[in-house]
């Protein structure tokens, strides 16, 4: 058998979880978030398994569109970055990509543009983010100047919450009530990502952009606060050696782990070249034969050591989850210090990507 290093991704569940975001928020229209290889979900097949279900994508550069517009879907994409040079212009104007609109040169730019078909376009207010848009009081003029580009079709509004993952957070509510003053309802415009369409935050927003809900892990704190998401990705590797270590015997490099007594150590073919956090700290969960078990000492490149005192009959070749519905990403995110997008995020082209429907676990 050869090496295992695998994500099997369910894509019942992502039909699932846009589901869940369409029952939040049923008046708004969707656009799913399918930056940085859609979450290490596969751009293309998350593409689409969500094309019957979704009314436009959302990624973050060209080269993140342009296959979606080779492989022939006709959705509205929208670049939540916008164009990063002057020269991607005529490509958003060709191949009819929405761009979000954050500082005056790319105005001026569009000003100067010379193409066929109008972009539309998305302006962002920066409402307390502090990342990409217009400050409130300079969206106002940056509108009027692009509604009279004649390079501009039409023209939504934009904006994005920085803490809406806590719950009744009053930078939130200070977001949305400049939000409201700046943007008039009769433009359609967005502002609810996962956390915010999991809160049924709606201030009149008619478009969506939900990311990592669609994959399965919840954005918010309170994660119970909301209908169930299903974990997408199962991340699974095997394991490789099964032995006995005398106590007081370390375990990996640095010998973080000392045995505490003889015990089962169980060593897993996967490590940080496929993307596993190399931070993970003693006891961050993987699961065996549907018991828990803490990980040991550092992560190598290849490999990581299991405690197996909760899985004594583990033996070689035993399917080894390191997440998926147990643990949660979420779960495993949370021991390391990171978050689930970041874990999903990481993993490297080494991983078998495995894309199942239905009853078919994909097991065995
Ligand atoms: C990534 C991103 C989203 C999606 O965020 P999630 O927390 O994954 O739902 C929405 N809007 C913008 C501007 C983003 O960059």
């Amino acid at each position: 058998m050869s090496r295992v290093a695998r994500a099997t991704i369910r894509l019942d569940a992502l039909r699932h979880n846009l589901s869940v975001a369409r029952t939040q928020m049923p008046a708004a229209n969707v656009m799913a978030v399918l930056k940085a290889d859609a979450y290490g979900h596969g751009l293309l097949p998350v593409a689409h398994e969500l094309a019957g279900l979704t009314d436009g994508y959302a990624v973050s550069c060209l080269e993140e569109a342009l296959p979606l517009r080779t492989a022939g879907l006709k959705h509205r994409i929208i670049l939540l970055e916008g164009f990063f040079d002057a020269a991607e212009i005529p490509v958003f104007s060709a191949r009819r990509l929405d761009a979000v609109i954050h500082q005056p040169w790319q105005i001026q730019a569009l000003a100067e543009a010379d193409i066929a078909t109008p972009i539309d376009c998305w302006l962002k207010v920066d409402t307390g983010m502090g990342r990409l848009g217009f400050l409130p009081e300079d969206a106002g003029p940056a509108l009027e100047q692009l509604l009279a580009l004649e390079s501009v079709g039409s023209v939504r509004w934009m904006t994005h919450l920085a803490q809406a993952d806590e719950p009744d957070h009053a930078g939130t509510a200070a977001q949305m009530q400049r939000f409201g003053e700046v943007a008039d309802e009769s433009r359609s415009s967005t502002l609810p990502n996962s956390a915010a369409t999991l809160r049924g935050l709606e201030p009149f927003a008619d478009w969506i952009r939900p990311g990592i809900m669609l994959y399965g892990a919840s954005p918010l704190i309170d994660a119970e606060s909301h209908p169930p998401l299903q974990p997408v990705m199962r991340l699974e590797a095997a394991l490789i050696s099964v032995k006995w270590l005398p106590a007081g015997h370390g375990v990996g490099y640095g010998s973080r782990f000392v045995c505490p007594e003889s015990m089962p150590v169980g060593v897993v073919s996967i490590g940080y070249g496929d993307g596993y956090p190399r931070h993970a700290p003693d006891g961050t969960p993987v699961q065996i034969a549907g018991r828990s078990c803490p990980l040991i000492g550092k992560v190598s490149m290849d490999m990581i050591a299991v405690d197996l005192r909760n899985a004594p009959t583990a033996s070689v070749g035993d399917a080894v989850v390191l997440w998926g519905e147990a643990p949660l990403a979420t779960t495993v995110a949370a021991a390391c210090e990171t978050i689930s997008y970041e874990l999903f995020c990481r993993l490297t082209p080494r991983v078998e990507r495995v894309y199942r429907r239905g009853d078919d676990d994909g097991q065995g």
